[in-house]
C-alpha cells in the first residue's frame, strides 16, 4: 500500500521521510523507511500512533543488531526509540527500571555499579532492551525471561499497555509478544548486595570471551540461525557445527561472507547488499539441509521490501 506521508500527525520528536535505515543496523545494508519516527517520549508516541491511520504499517527497530533491512526499504512508519530519554535506567534495590532504548551493555554496567548481580549476562548482547524482550535474548545460560518482572508499551491504537510477564510465552530466542506493541520500558530483577568490583570483572570476562570467539568488530547480525535444539537438550545440535560440517565456513555471495571466526555469523565484508546476505543465508540453509537433513530457522529478523516500489 502507499500512504500520504505529507499528511502525518504533528509530533514533538523527529519525523523523517525516505530515511535510509542502513546506518541504524549492524549490517549497514538496506533501503529507506518511507517514514522514520523518533518519538520524544511515551506521550508523543501514543498521540502519533492514535492519529496515524490504522492501515499504515508500523515497524519497530531497536539498534538493528538482529535485523536485515531489505534493499527495497520498509513500507510505512519505522519507529526507533533513541536518545538520552529512551536510554534511561533507574535502580531500586535489586530492581532495574529501564526504558527500551537502553543498551543491554549499559544496563549490565549500571546494575554492576549498583551492586546488583544476576544481570551481567546482558553485557554479551549488543542490542537494546526492547530488542532483547522481543527476541528473549540471552547468553551464558541466562535469558531475558529469567529476569523480566514487568513490561510496559504502547499499542498500535496509541493506548498504553502493561503486559503481565506471566501472559507472555517465552521460548528459546522467541516470544509471542504482541507484534503491534512498542515496548517502552520494563523492570528487570537481579539480587541486591553484590560486589561491584566482582560484577565489573564478570562483565569484562564476558566481553573478552566474545571478542575471542565472535566477529564483533564486523558488520554482522549475530547468530544467523537459531540452534535446532534449545540449551539443555541432551546431545544438543548447534547451528555452527552443522554449518561447518556442510563446508560453509568462509562461503561468499557478492559482498557477504560466512565468518571464518564463527560460522553461524554472516558478515558484510564491505559492499554487500541485503540481497547478498539473505541469499548467502539461504545457500547455507540449503547446504545444511542437504548435508544433515536439518532445516535451520533464521534467528535474524528480515524486514522490508525486496525492491523499492
Ligand atoms: C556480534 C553480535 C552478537 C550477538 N550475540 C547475541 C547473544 O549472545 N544472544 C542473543 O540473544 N542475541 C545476540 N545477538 C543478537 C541481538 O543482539 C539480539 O537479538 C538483540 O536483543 C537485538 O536487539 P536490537 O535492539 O538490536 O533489536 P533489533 O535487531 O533492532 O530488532 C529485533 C526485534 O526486536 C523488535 N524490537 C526492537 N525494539 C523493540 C521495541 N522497543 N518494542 C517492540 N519490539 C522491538 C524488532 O521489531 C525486531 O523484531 C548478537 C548480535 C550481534 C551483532
Amino acid at each position: 500500500m502507499t500512504f500520504d506521508s505529507n499528511a502525518l500527525p504533528e509530533v514533538r520528536g523527529k519525523l523523517m521521510k525516505n530515511a535510509p535505515l542502513a546506518p541504524y543496523t549492524w549490517f549497514r545494508v538496506g533501503g529507506a523507511a518511507d517514514v522514520l519516527f523518533l518519538p520524544a517520549d511515551e506521550g508523543d508516541l501514543g498521540d502519533f500512533l492514535a492519529a496515524l491511520p490504522q492501515e499504515v504499517p508500523v515497524t519497530v527497530l531497536g539498534v538493528g543488531s538482529n535485523t536485515i533491512v531489505r534493499d527495497g526499504g520498509v513500507e510505512g512508519v519505522v519507529i526507533r526509540l533513541m536518545g538520552k530519554y529512551w536510554g534511561g535506567i533507574e535502580i531500586e534495590d535489586g530492581d532495574v527500571h529501564a526504558r527500551s532504548g537502553a543498551l543491554d551493555l549499559s544496563v549490565a554496567r549500571a546494575a554492576a555499579k549498583a551492586g546488583v548481580s544476576g544481570l551481567s549476562f546482558l553485557s554479551g548482547i549488543p542490542g537494546s532492551l526492547g530488542g532483547a524482550v522481543r527476541t528473549n535474548a540471552g547468553c551464558y545460560g541466562r535469558e531475558l525471561s529469567d529476569v523480566l518482572v514487568s513490561v510496559e508499551g504502547i499499542a498500535r491504537c496509541g493506548g498504553g499497555v502493561s503486559i503481565p510477564v506471566s501472559e507472555i510465552e517465552f521460548s528459546y530466542r522467541h516470544t509471542d509478544f504482541p507484534a503491534d506493541v512498542v515496548v517502552t520500558s520494563m523492570t528487570l530483577r537481579g539480587d541486591a548486595g553484590g560486589d561491584p568490583e566482582t560484577l565489573a570483572a564478570e562483565i569484562a570476562a564476558h566481553q573478552a570471551r566474545r571478542a575471542e570467539t565472535q566477529p564483533i568488530k564486523e558488520k554482522t547480525g549475530g547468530s544467523t540461525f537459531a540452534n535446532p535444539d534449545p540449551p539443555g537438550t541432551p546431545d544438543q545440535r548447534s547451528s555452527w557445527k552443522l554449518i561447518e560440517a556442510a563446508g560453509c565456513r568462509g562461503l561468499r555471495v557478492g559482498g557477504a561472507q560466512v565468518s571464518e571466526k564463527h560460522c553461524n555469523f554472516l558478515i558484510n565484508i564491505g559492499d554487500a547488499t541485503a540481497a547478498d546476505i539473505e541469499a548467502l543465508g539461504e545457500l547455507v540453509r540449503a547446504r545444511v539441509l542437504e548435508h544433515s537433513g536439518v532445516d535451520l530457522r533464521w534467528e535474524i529478523r528480515r524486514i522490508g521490501r525486496l525492491q523499492a516500489p
